[in-house]
């Protein structure tokens, strides 16, 4: 099933002002931004607009503000970053819907760009406040989401806008739903899932939906200690969610119904402490000794699944294998990326921590689609609807009954 939304590429756009949604929630590092990518994962929708003659207003929100203005959160770095990469001088409100919006917004003209001040200074924007969306839809002819990251929250400029204004998918939300919708919806295969990380409540949903789907779920972080303890196995001093043993227990039951095979690993990386400096051992099998924590898995179990994932039609990676951020128990985490990288099915990350993982190792460049969106992606592969998505305009009917919608001053 191809995604079913209308397009930004099918858009009216000349002469118009467009308001797009992105998602530019990035690191920041002593006032400046620390990490581009979301930034850049923007571009070509922005790009597309100003080359085809629209006026672009961007929103976007940062941190968590907690509905009032903190200078700390202001997008004025991301706006600066912006305008490096565009070349351009990126023009920036001081406000979200107040200030100086008006005026600035009137004086656009074709290929210029306004980024709008961090959307949740507004308490409306987390509430989805109607006043807000109707707000917001005043600064646009038309409205774009290209904020995968944010689309799984049903805020005032991802969903409430929508009402207000057609809504097109922008270029990088189109390729995230095409991308990991094809996993579940189409994949080749075998159809191998790797899952790590830290809690088994994270995940459980995708691991219940891909029980159905995928030939093997092959299990690893911390999330492995809730089904050994499941099983009665010791786990030591390991971080353990509590209320996923029992999410684990039933996932290894239905495992047992199905033709997916829910793999575990079979041996571990132990340390004293959660520290890169702490005593660590290997452990030959996967009970955990007290005084002792799994932080990675072990070899074995590495290599096993790194031939899992060469063998595959198709591979979803989401969370590390361990605690890769101490470089003393990154050796499971490494493999499997490395293994991801070269594997010759089509390979998609889901997102987070396991896309950080492949950055730090240099391997993110190797592998078919790197999600921009944790929480996002983990939804929709879970089979949920995206609030931010389902309020677009549907691909049959880019612009009937919504013409009544749109400005008439523009
Ligand atoms: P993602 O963002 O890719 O979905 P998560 O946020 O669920 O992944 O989990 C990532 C975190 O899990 C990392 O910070 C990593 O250090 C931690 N982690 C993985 N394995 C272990 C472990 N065995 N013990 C403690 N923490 C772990
Ligand atoms: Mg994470």
């Amino acid at each position: 099933m191809s995604f079913a939304k209308a397009s930004v590429r099918d858009a009216e756009v000349a002469g118009r002002r467009v308001l797009v949604r992105v998602d530019f929630n990035v690191p920041l590092d002593g006032g400046e931004v620390a990490d581009d990518m979301r930034i850049r994962a923007a571009l070509p929708t922005i790009g597309l607009l100003r080359e085809r003659g629209a006026a672009v207003v961007l929103a976007a929100h940062l941190g968590r503000p907690e509905g009032k203005p903190d200078p700390a959160l202001s997008m004025a770095p991301v706006g600066r970053r912006l305008g490096e990469l565009l070349g351009i001088e990126v023009k920036q409100a001081t406000g979200v819907i107040e200030g100086d919006i008006d005026l600035k917004c009137g004086a656009l003209g074709p290929g210029d760009v306004l980024l709008l001040e961090n959307t949740r200074f507004e308490p409306g924007e987390t509430e989805n406040d109607p006043k807000l969306a109707e707000s917001l839809a005043q600064l646009g002819d038309l409205y774009v989401n290209d904020a995968f990251g944010a689309a799984h929250r049903a805020h005032a400029s991802t969903e409430g806008v929508a009402h207000h204004l057609p809504g097109y998918a922008g270029l990088l939300l189109e390729r995230e739903m095409t991308e990991l919708t094809a996993v579940a919806e189409s994949p080749r295969k075998p159809l191998v899932v790797v899952l790590g990380g830290s809690k088994v409540s994270d995940k459980i949903g995708v691991i219940d939906r891909f029980l159905e789907i995928a030939d093997r779920i092959l299990i690893g972080g911390a999330m492995c200690f809730s089904f050994f303890r499941a099983q009665g196995i010791g786990t030591g001093d390991s971080l353990v969610e509590e209320k996923g043993v029992e999410l684990a227990a039933e996932a290894l039951e239905r495992a047992q119904g199905s033709d997916c095979e829910l793999t575990l690993p079979v041996d571990l990386v132990l340390g004293r402490g959660f520290d890169a400096d702490t005593e660590r051992r290997q452990s030959d099998g996967v009970e955990v000794p007290d005084g002792w924590m799994g932080l990675d898995i072990g070899p074995r179990s590495a290599a096993l699944y790194a031939e899992a994932v060469a063998s595959a039609g198709t591979v979803l990676w989401n969370g590390p294998m361990g605690a890769f951020e101490m470089e003393p128990f990154a050796a499971g985490t490494r493999t499997v990326a490395e293994a991801v990288a070269a594997a010759t099915g089509t390979t998609v990350i889901g997102g987070g921590d396991s896309v950080a993982a492949l950055r730090k190792f240099g391997l993110d460049d190797r592998v078919d689609w790197l999600s921009t969106g944790g929480g996002a992606s983990l939804e929709l592969l879970e089979g949920k609807k995206l609030p931010g998505v389902e309020a677009l305009l549907d691909k049959e009917t880019p612009d009937k009954g919504t013409a009544n919608k749109e400005r008439t001053d523009a």
